[in-house]
């Protein structure tokens, strides 16, 4: 037992010289580029290891999900770090990847007159329509005349995350360099005077809250002298680091998104070509951007982002990305369709501003928790496999030189390097690109193609706000569509039901009824069950916490239970939000999505989001 051990409990204890915290891209890019220098060709030692002699360095990856690729992305990528790492990434024989061979960029309409668009909008709207034939309108959709530079993918490979990720495990797996173990939970890390000494895996065998029950196995402790944190944007790891160590002065993580998507096997009358990317504005919502991205096979991955600017408290993903489908330009594409997978993520989207530490003694970060996510280019996974690759580069370079992992060397074998690679670079052209989002979706869209253009030089101002300073109330929001009284009423007849009360209150705004045709468009539950396949194992404890459940029963903006994408989240006894965590697909938005701040930490909300087991099955997001 050690003094910072919460239980009273004997560990079991393991060593090695590099422990990896999550498996995405970004450890993915790290584990390629190392497992390949750790042994020769002939499978004969090249780095041996301090802390085991006569043994190959020892690697090891822990991985939250149930399985290796049960992540989730678009994915369109230039694949600039991709195809360092592997020249003959096109002929690779990764299933869903496909070369990009045509890119178009569509202003949606809207098509049932419920979209709560900007005058200016409606204005420009009406001259879209009256101009159609002129314009090329087709479908209530304007084709824009060209694709800016710096988000256009030519050259570029459409993938999907979990096949991706798969393929990536093998080849690491199977070169016998590094071992990765999925379904492991790692609950914290371990801090011991100033230095991360390594990890504590998850407990299992416990009760809801934490406390020890029937086959009760305390978490291992994985002791190394160095800790790879690549746990993502919402990553439990990486805020402990974060708490600890503090983050960079003027440094912040506002801005969020939640990207929630379907793949769906395509109608025969389907005419799209594998590799046509499609990104969409205007539609369901200004403030929501959409990709439809195709696969060989005739199928297709589309989705929609949700961004914490959009001041709407009654913000579902689901609902939303069901009446994009139905916009006519997307429905004619995948009318008689099927949903195959089903899946929903956090991005953090203040990109090289929400840049935490990235290295200290014991430690480094990489990928998208490390602030690497480049929100003018709309890419994320180039940049978080890039970040991999660069801090293995430090890593054999200091192994090499027989150098421990400080924070000094860490610095200049790691960090400076990152500096000087386009990521960085990149990152810091798109630093400011979003700002004036927070002012609205016509100030936003200004102010990104002026960065865009600029590389970054001009830029609309604004001041990025966590959701809990922004978002309004239902009454706010639906002012002069729903009386107060009505809402009143909506909400508790939802509360009553134990349902988020979204879907009865975007109807009474005008969005029509979503025709269910259990193939396609399903229910929210029939999405957990057909195309996330959503498990959690017995065991663990609740990974969702309410921190203050007197503060969530006085909470009348329940904007937890509305936008949680799995409806693991939803309405309790005495007014409380409750947990189910047999329907948590992790996708991290409830720990920026809430109405409240919190008391000890004002950039967060009343929700503690641990490290926790389960959530989607399936490799194909
Ligand atoms: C819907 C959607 C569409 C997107 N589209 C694109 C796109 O078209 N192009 C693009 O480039 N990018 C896209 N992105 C962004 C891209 O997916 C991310 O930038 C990228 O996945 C980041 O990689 P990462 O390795 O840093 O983190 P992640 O991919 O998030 O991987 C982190 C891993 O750590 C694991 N983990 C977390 N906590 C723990 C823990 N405590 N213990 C063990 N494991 C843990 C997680 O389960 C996860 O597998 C999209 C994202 C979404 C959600
Ligand atoms: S978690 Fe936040 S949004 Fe949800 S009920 Fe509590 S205070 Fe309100
Ligand atoms: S409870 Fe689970 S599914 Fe719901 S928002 Fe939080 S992480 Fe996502």
């Amino acid at each position: 037992m050690t003094a910072e051990d919460p239980l009273p409990i004997e560990r079991p204890c393991m060593d090695a010289d590099i422990v990896c915290v999550g498996f995405g891209p970004a450890s993915g890019g790290f584990l390629t580029t190392l497992s390949r220098a750790i042994l020769n060709p002939d499978g004969s030692t090249a780095i041996e290891s301090p802390s085991a002699p006569g043994l190959p360095l020892q690697v090891l990856c822990y991985e939250r999900a149930d399985d290796l690729g049960f992540g989730v992305s678009g994915v369109v990528t230039r694949a600039r770090g991709l195809k360092e790492s592997f020249p003959d990434l096109e002929s690779a024989g990764i299933p869903m990847a496909a070369p990009v061979k045509d890119e178009k960029i569509l202003y949606l309409l809207d098509p049932v007159g419920a979209s709560r668009r900007p005058a200016l909008m409606r204005i420009a709207d009406v001259g879209i329509r009256a101009l159609g034939g002129l314009l090329g309108v087709r479908d209530l959709a304007m084709e824009l005349p060209w694709t800016p530079d710096f988000l256009e993918k030519h050259g570029g490979m459409v993938l999907s995350m979990g096949q991706f990720n798969q393929w990536v495990g093998q080849q690491v797996m199977g070169s016998g360099a590094a071992q990765i173990w999925p379904g492991s939970p790692v609950g914290e890390v371990v801090i011991e005077n100033d230095a991360v000494a390594g990890i504590r895996l998850t407990d299992q065998g416990v009760t809801k809250d934490g406390k020890p029950a029937d086959g009760f196995m305390p978490g291992m402790e994985v002791r190394a002298p160095l800790t790879v944190v690549a746990d993502g944007p919402v990553g439990p790891i990486g805020r402990q680091l974060d708490e600890a160590f503090g983050i960079p002065e003027g440094h912040h993580t506002h801005d969020w998104a939640l990207g929630m998507k379907f793949v769906v096997d395509l109608p025969e009358s389907c005419t799209l070509e594998p590799g046509t990317v499609l990104h969409t504005l205007g539609y369901p919502e200004p403030e929501i951007f959409g990709f439809f991205y195709v696969h060989p096979d005739r199928v297709a991955s589309m989705g929609i982002f949700v961004p914490s600017w959009f001041d709407s408290p009654a913000r579902t993903a689901y609902r939303y990305l069901q009446h994009w489908m139905l916009h006519p330009a997307i429905w004619k594409h995948i009318k008689g369709g099927r949903l195959r997978s089903w899946g929903a993520k956090t991005l953090q989207e203040s990109g090289r501003r929400g840049e935490p530490r990235l290295a200290g003694n014991g430690f480094a970060r990489i990928g998208e928790g490390s602030g690497s996510t480049n929100v003018l280019t709309n890419s994320g996974v180039d940049e978080a496999w890039t970040t991999g690759v660069i801090l293995a580069e430090g890593v054999l370079e200091l192994l090499q030189q027989k150098k421990p992992f400080t924070a000094e060397n860490l610095e200049a074998a790691y960090v400076s390097r990152r500096r000087h690679s386009w990521v960085d670079h990149e990152g810091r052209v798109a630093e400011r690109a979003r700002d004036g989002f927070q002012r609205g979706i016509i100030p936003g869209m200004i102010g990104m193609m002026a960065a865009g253009l600029t590389k970054g030089l001009v830029a609309m101002p604004g001041k990025p706000m966590p959701p809990h300073r922004r978002v309004p109330s239902l009454e706010e929001y639906y002012r002069g569509r729903i009386a107060p009284d009505e809402i009143r009423r909506i909400v508790k007849e939802s509360d009553a039901k134990g349902i988020a009360s979204h879907a009865a209150l975007m109807e009474r705004a005008g969005w029509p009824e979503i025709p269910f045709d259990g193939e396609l468009l399903v229910s929210h539950q029939d999405a957990l069950l057909i195309g996330g396949k959503v498990q959690a194992p017995a065991g663990y404890a609740d990974h969702v916490e309410f921190l203050y459940p007197s503060d969530c029963a006085a909470c009348d903006n329940k904007i937890c239970v509305e936008m949680c994408s799995g409806q693991a989240i939803y309405p309790g006894e005495d007014g409380r939000p409750a947990f189910d965590r047999e329907k948590c697909v992790h996708c991290g938005a409830c720990l920026w999505n809430c109405a409240k701040g919190n008391p000890n930490d004002p950039e967060r909300g009343l929700i503690a989001f641990h490290a926790g087991a389960g959530g989607l099955h399936s490799a194909e997001n």
